[in-house]
Formats: structure tokens, sequence, C-alpha cells
């Protein structure tokens, strides 16, 4: 049996262990994610294995980065099977708070991010990102690891922690680690899980439709001609509505007009009471 990961509820446990593992000159990569976890997380946390010599996941469901009517309640909370898999991994701990660890009594901050917060997901998910963006702050001045790692998967989610710890000067080195994804092309996703099977054979449209827009600009393509026939395919395939499905610039993620610049496929769209993303690099 591989050994499960130390559990450390609280800032100041997480503070002391980290401080231990320092004192002996071992380097730290942190993995943050809401639980729930699957072969996309567990990718991070090898990768995080081969960037430090000490491995920390965090798991917490974020109330801050849901809006009303978004899926806090429902998320999925599987912390024994999570800790069972981040053994299999070489986890060392997991940071596993309550949601008063993190925001006490009188917590009244905010963390905001001009630009690359407000289009895609920031235009259709009001606040997401703030919320997203005080809980990685949190982490990342909790832990003070060398390395953080996030996916692709939620790429400008990893854009924006880019851009705020150089804006915030928090000495964090942030890497990104690739999509993975089922056999038809489906982004793993916790949110997976709420797809009934008839769904789910639905899902696997959204990939394709980005990777034909991919294709569509990388063979020179217009980017916003392309982004429509793929909105339309996705509608076609019984997804109930379109969030986005945008070609943008990976760096700036302004939207890309022109054949041959730097491009990423990015789409969101809704299957029932699911909503799902993914994202697709034009290489
Ligand atoms: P979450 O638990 O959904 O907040 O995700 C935690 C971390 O895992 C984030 O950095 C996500 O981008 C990443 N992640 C989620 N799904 C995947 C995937 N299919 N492939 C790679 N990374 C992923």
């Amino acid at each position: 049996m591989p050994k499960e990961p130390l559990i450390l509820r609280g800032v100041a446990g997480l503070r002391e262990q980290v401080g231990t593992w320092r004192k002996s000159g071992e380097t730290i990569a942190l993995v943050p994610t809401m639980g729930a976890l699957h072969e996309g997380h567990l990718s991070l946390m090898r990768l995080a294995r081969s960037q430090a010599d000490r491995v920390l996941a965090s798991i917490f469901v974020n109330p801050a980065q849901f809006g009303p009517g978004e899926d806090f309640d429902r998320y999925p909370r599987t912390e024994a099977e999570d800790l069972s898999k981040l053994a299999t991994v070489g986890v060392d701990a997991a940071f596993v708070p309550s949601v008063r660890e993190m925001y006490p009594e009188g917590f009244a901050t905010r963390v905001h991010i001009d630009r690359l917060g407000d289009v895609l997901c920031g235009a259709h998910r009001p606040g997401h990102f703030d919320g997203m963006a005080l809980i990685v702050v949190k982490l990342l001045t909790s832990a003070l690891p060398d390395v953080a790692i996030f996916g692709e998967k939620d790429y400008q989610q990893l854009q924006i922690i880019r851009r705020f710890t150089a804006d915030l000067n928090i000495p964090v080195r942030i890497l990104g680690g690739a999509i993975e994804r089922e056999a038809d092309g489906l982004a793993l996703s916790s949110r997976n899980r709420y797809l009934s099977p008839e769904q789910r054979k639905t899902a696997v449209a959204l990939s394709a439709a980005l990777r034909a827009v991919r294709d569509a600009v990388k063979a020179g393509g217009d980017p916003s001609q392309a982004a429509a026939k793929a909105r339309e395919d996705v509608l076609k395939a019984g997804f109930d509505s379109v969030d986005y499905i945008e070609v943008r610039d990976p760096a700036t993620l302004e939207l890309v007009t022109d054949p041959g610049k730097p491009a990423r496929v990015f789409g969101a769209a809704r299957l029932g009471a699911t909503r799902l993303i993914d994202n697709w690099a034009v290489e």
C-alpha cells in the first residue's frame, strides 16, 4: 500500500511542515485542486514530483469562486478517495482546510485582475477569477512553495495566476501542465461526473469543434469564421448553449482576427446544468 499523504488542516500546521522541509534544504512543489481527483490532477502531481523534493497538494472547494446559482453545493467532495489517489503518485502532504480556516470571521479582502480576467470565462462568470485569485494568493503565501503547478485545461486561470504572482511579487515559479483527455478527446474534468450517459456522448463535440477550429486556423483559415462554425456545430451536436468559442492570443488573451498570428482556441458550453470548458493550442 502506498503511503497516504500527511493531512494538514490549518495554515499554522502547513507552515510548520513546510518549515521542517526547508530546514533540511528540500524544495517544495504545490498543486492546488478542488478535489474529486482524476488523471488530469494526477498528471500535475507527477509533474510536481519531477520538479521538487516535496509535493504538497491542496484540496479546497473554494466558495469565493462560485457565483450564485453555480454548483458549489453539489460540487463532488470525495476526500477519502482523493487521499488514496494522492498516495499512488507520491504526494507528501495534503492541505485540506475548512472554509472557516481560509475565510475566518471578519474576512474582507478581495483580489481583482484587470483585462485578462474580463474576457472568456471572466465575462460569463462574474467574480469567478477574483475568487480564484484570492484563494491562490492565500495558498501561495501560506505555503511559499518554490513552484506551483496548474493545468492548461484552465488556460485563462493559468495566465491570470502568472499575471498576479508577477504583479504581487509572490516568489514562486508557475508551471503549466498539459490537458489530459479521454480516448475520444473529452478533457478530463471533475464536472464530467455530472453528465448522464447520453450527455457524455454529446460532450465530446466541444473538444472536437475546438480542434476543428485549430486545424482551420493552422491551415490559414479565418479565425472568426472558424469559431462561428464551431458554435453552430456544438449546438447541432446537442449542447444547450455556448458561452463562447473564440480564438485568442495565448499571452494577452486578446481576440485574434488575422490568420498566422499566435493563437489558442477557447470554448465553454452548457449541457443541461453542466458547464464544460476546453481549449487547444494552434501550433
Ligand atoms: P480543479 O480541481 O478543477 O480546480 O483543478 C485543479 C487543477 O487541475 C487546475 O490547475 C486544473 O487546470 C487542473 N486540471 C483539471 N483538469 C485537468 C485536465 N484534464 N488535464 C490537466 N490538468 C487539469
